[in-house]
């Protein structure tokens, strides 16, 4: 960076702007400066395609259309209204911030990048884009499209695994910023999800490409850089579906080592219980850093009287498949709750 940090580079910053103001992508969030709204959207986009979570933004919005709402709702709710997103984490973390901007900052959500930061799973990105878009911040929303954007343009081959990447960026995004930071953030945004995509970036059409070294280099290809790969670690679950005529036994989750605050069967069963298993089925799924296997065990209590004394001797929840829509369950849980068929047995 040494080398270029003498260089005059906004140029290619105000460029970037000139092509926004004509190409910004026209999304719902973009008709507003509203922050409650832009925190929520970028907490809901950070891992989740526009097309893909649109509609869950739409109608997280309008069943919780301010910080008061959300705050004062019920955590469940919360969560249910999150379904399909994933990363529940952030809805408990939203809800919690939404009740610290209502207790700390008297319902007005913060002006400044440092008390935005304050807020609860609110992290170095967000808090810039808020305070850029709302009010006019000057800190760059430095994310995987910047990374991307940035060791591109300068040919850079600064690993973007390294922790150190954020404010290796975050210093090169400095060189080029323009004085409208919200829009520079937001035009990032759209350049590395529309042009410089991570696999065939679209260099032909790029505002950029006279000035990025890489596409000069024909080296596109070769950046980013990133030299580390976390390897996901594998993970064996267990778990028991007991149920009997339709009912069967769940609880919400406390610790908060995978999937907080969801829903879950029965993780373990007594003695009594074990001849009343009629199958177990293995199911794998994935989250980041994690391959869970999973396996549920099928344990049909054909006995009212063991049923009963299960249920009191634990402090499970009874339900069944209809009121189950209404709770947050981890995906291959739920998939296997919508198996159960109408004669109460797994397919
Ligand atoms: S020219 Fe290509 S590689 Fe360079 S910034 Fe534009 S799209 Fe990205």
């Amino acid at each position: 960076m040494e080398n270029i940090k003498n260089s005059d580079l906004k140029p290619i910053g105000s460029k970037l702007l000139s092509w926004y103001r004509i190409n910004a992508r026209d999304l719902p969030f973009r008709q507003t400066k509203d922050p409650y709204k832009i925190w929520i959207c970028e907490i809901v986009f950070q891992q989740t395609r526009i097309n893909q979570g649109l509609n869950h933004y739409n109608n997280f919005i309008a069943r919780f259309p301010d910080v008061k709402t959300l705050a004062e709702a019920d955590e469940n709710e919360v969560l249910l209204y999150w379904k399909g997103l994933g990363y529940y984490s952030r809805a408990i973390n939203v809800h919690k911030a939404s009740q610290q901007i209502m207790n700390d900052y008297h319902g007005i959500f913060p002006h400044e990048y440092e008390e935005i930061l304050k807020l609860k799973g609110v992290g170095k990105y967000t808090a810039a884009a808020v305070s850029s878009i709302c009010f006019n911040g000057k800190i760059p929303a430095v994310d995987g499209n910047f990374y991307r954007v940035l060791s591109r343009i300068f040919a850079d081959d600064f690993d973007i695994s390294n922790s150190r990447a954020f404010n290796y960026f975050s210093e090169l995004a400095h060189l080029i910023l323009p004085d409208n930071v919200g829009d520079f953030n937001q035009a990032m945004m759209d350049l590395g999800s529309e042009i410089c995509k991570p696999k065939n970036p679209l260099c032909g059409e790029c505002p950029l490409n006279n000035d990025c070294l890489a596409f000069s280099l024909n080296k596109v290809s070769e950046f980013p850089v990133k030299a580390k790969k976390t390897k996901a670690k594998d993970l064996e679950l267990k778990y028991y579906f007991v149920h009997r005529n339709g009912q069967f036994l769940i609880q919400q989750r406390k610790d908060d080592f995978i999937w907080k605050k969801l829903f879950e069967f029965v993780p373990e069963i007594s003695d009594k219980l074990v001849a009343f298993i009629v199958g177990v089925k293995t199911v794998s799924h994935k989250l980041t850093h994690k391959n869970l296997s999973i396996e549920i065990y099928n344990v049909e209590v054909d006995s009212e009287e063991i049923w009963q004394s299960f249920i009191a001797e634990n402090n499970f929840i009874i339900t069944n498949v209809m009121d189950s829509h209404e709770r947050s369950f981890p995906k291959p849980l739920e998939n296997y709750i919508q198996n159960y068929d109408a004669a109460y047995r797994i397919l």
